[in-house]
């Protein structure tokens, strides 16, 4: 057991165990029984196989997350923009009548400073509008700042989004220059030479994957062929990550332990 697979002999034992029971089950009979000194060996081989689906394994974790990261920056920044577009409308129309306001006033100064000056009830009230004109100009400048804090704010975090948006692009680019992705490796292989017997298991992704893995070299142990379902256990590639016989497979056991 290469220690960089990163399994312990405990739950190595217990996948191998797991992946003989589909047989065991299928034969209603205890087809493998665990011996320190059995005469079946079943060994971890860590080599580039390993190394590389564990690089994969990685990559993959890591573009993951950032579209994870992307995705949770999306919905804060959703409502954040929806809220923004509000608010932008409400301004731009509050400034539109201000403007409209304003016109009126100027022209009701010229008017009066065209006849000479207002009579004192008119000039104070043009005082009075004046001073109710600088009120809204005020505020709408302060609304015009803080509707600028908050397209900074979402600016900032649609960079980040994007910056996500490439890291996850960047990874899967190095997923494809590891050229390993859907490359498909030998990932176990049932020995019998010499008067010794053993299963060598090179690759696994995954718990489920192992248990395939296992319970096919095992079903070489038991003296199977691999039949052409591509769904089986014994399917020459493995493609299945469910510990499911199938009727090929059931048909390919029942053969070699002579069951009816
Ligand atoms: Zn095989």
């Amino acid at each position: 057991m290469d220690p960089r697979f990163g399994i312990s002999r405990e739950d190595f034992r217990r996948a191998i165990e797991e992946a003989g029971d589909a047989w065991a089950t299928a034969a209603d009979k205890n087809l493998f029984q665990y011996d320190e000194k059995g005469k079946l060996g079943i060994n971890l081989v860590y080599d580039t196989r390993q190394e590389i689906t564990q690089r994969v394994i990685t990559i993959r974790a890591g573009i993951v997350a950032r579209m994870k990261e992307a995705d949770s920056i999306e919905a804060k920044l959703t409502p954040l923009q929806d809220d923004f577009r509000t608010r932008q409308g409400s301004y731009a129309d509050q400034l539109a009548s201000y403007r409209q306001a304003l016109g009126s006033y100027n022209q009701k100064v010229k008017n009066s400073n065209i006849m000479g000056g207002a009579p004192e009830v008119e000039f104070q009230r043009l005082a009075e509008e004046r001073l109710s004109l600088k009120k809204q100009n005020n505020l709408l400048e302060a609304k015009r700042l803080e509707l600028n804090r908050s397209a900074d704010e979402i600016n900032v975090l649609v960079k980040k989004h994007n910056a996500f948006l490439v890291q996850a692009n960047t990874a899967a680019r190095a997923l494809n220059r590891t050229g390993s992705a859907g490359v498909e490796f030998e990932e176990g292989r049932y020995i019998r030479a010499g008067g010794e017997e053993r299963v060598d298991v090179f690759q696994f992704e995954d718990r489920k994957n192992l248990l395939v893995i296992l319970s096919h070299e095992l079903g070489h142990a038991l003296g199977m062929k691999h039949n052409p379902n591509p769904s089986s256990i014994m399917s020459p590639l493995n493609h299945t990550d469910q510990l499911v016989l199938t009727a090929e497979d059931v048909d390919g056991l029942r053969t070699v332990c002579s069951l009816q």
